[in-house]
């Protein structure tokens, strides 16, 4: 079987090993006789998955006991909502820095909660220190590291003011360390860098759990999953099986700082296929603030892009088309992607330039 060199935004790229063994667990999990889909989430083999998964990803992170790690379904998107649910009492109010369609989601959905101010809305940059002043009465302060459409990521994580750091880290998530001495809350949907669809990973510290002071319905309250360790109800068992084996995979090879590295070899080869490209591809995004997880470009017209994108898939190399909402082309970068993909893409990128540019 041939891989692709799959550029999806997501769900995305998984390791090779990771689906290996995961296929080949699949019939017959540890001599079970059933397979992992088949098997209580309450028996020991389920149980000890679990718990392996949530040590393993706060070893890889470095969290301390006073943070809970939470395995909760509804994808990133019912963060958006739960999130103020838990963190923002009725009568205050929260402070969001926006920079793109996935900021402005959770916007709009935590303004359906309570009470939210745009400290920064711009989708083109993102701001310089000194360019908002972070109130240290807010709720918390949410930022997306990484939007994931635009191509824009926080080179580094902006001072909240002592209000707790709230981030959406769904597309940048175990690519490089989080700010865990300063940390409220990160969330992230596994489909990209850390597992398949179905997972939801919440990282919140202890002390912000009932911070709202609302009666919330028990699947909407993370004090209900963190006291029982995301057993509440039934957990998306594959999906942490399958996230279990990405955080041993990403053990086995040098952690959070070999993801980094690795995250920036990758981004650096389009990179320069672009800057190299004499203009012929053109990346709209400010270079301290480029994405190395999606790396946002366009050729000089819709049709040499529609040219471009035909081309690369008949290569091999598919999911470069941008989001549907901008258009353009975007290649996704994640974790599981091969650094030889990235350089098939550029080499491609470089002779498609010279052959049509
Ligand atoms: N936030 C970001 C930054 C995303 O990229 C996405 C999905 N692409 C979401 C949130 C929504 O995630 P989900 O589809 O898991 O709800």
């Amino acid at each position: 079987m041939t891989r692709a060199h799959n550029f999806g935004a997501g769900p995305a790229a998984l390791p090779l090993p990771v689906l290996e063994q995961a296929q080949a667990e699949l019939l017959d999990y540890q001599g079970r006789g059933m397979s992992l889909l088949e098997i209580s989430h309450r028996g020991d083999a389920y149980r000890a998955l679990h718990t392996e998964a949530q040590r393993r990803l706060r070893a890889l992170l470095g969290l301390d006991d006073a943070f809970r790690v939470l395995f909760l379904g509804g994808g990133a998107t019912l963060q958006f909502a739960m999130l103020p649910l838990n963190l923002l009492p009725e009568r205050g109010r929260a402070d969001y820095l926006l920079s793109g369609a996935w900021g402005r989601k959770a916007f709009a959905d935590a303004g359906r909660v309570g009470q939210v101010r745009a400290v920064w809305d711009d989708d083109g940059r993102l701001p310089e220190a000194g360019e908002f002043t972070p109130d240290p009465d807010a709720a918390y302060l949410h930022l997306t590291s990484n939007e994931t459409i635009g191509g824009l990521q926080w080179p580094e994580y902006p001072s909240s003011g002592g209000a707790p750091l709230v981030m959406d880290v769904s597309s940048d998530f175990l690519s490089r360390p989080l700010p865990v001495a300063r940390l409220g809350l990160a969330y992230a949907g596994a489909q990209k860098n850390a597992g398949p669809a179905g997972v939801t990973v919440v990282i919140v510290h202890e002390s912000l759990l009932g911070r709202s002071g609302r009666a919330l319905p028990s699947y909407l309250d993370y004090g209900v999953h963190a006291a029982q360790d995301s057993l509440a109800n039934t957990p998306p068992v594959f999906a942490v099986y399958v996230l279990g084996l990405v955080m041993a995979w990403m053990e086995r090879e040098g952690g959070i700082d070999g993801a980094a590295r690795r995250a920036a070899e990758r981004a650096a080869l389009i990179y320069a296929a672009i800057d190299d490209s004499g203009g012929f591809y053109r990346c709209p995004v400010p270079v301290a603030q480029r994405s190395s997880m999606n790396v946002v470009f366009r050729l000089p017209d819709e049709a040499l892009e529609a040219r471009f994108l035909a081309a690369a898939g008949t290569a091999g190399l598919i999911g470069l088309k941008g989001h549907r909402s901008v258009g353009g082309c975007r290649a996704s970068l994640y974790n599981g992607l091969p650094l030889e993909s990235a350089r098939v893409l550029a080499a491609f990128m470089g002779e498609f330039a010279r052959t049509s540019g």
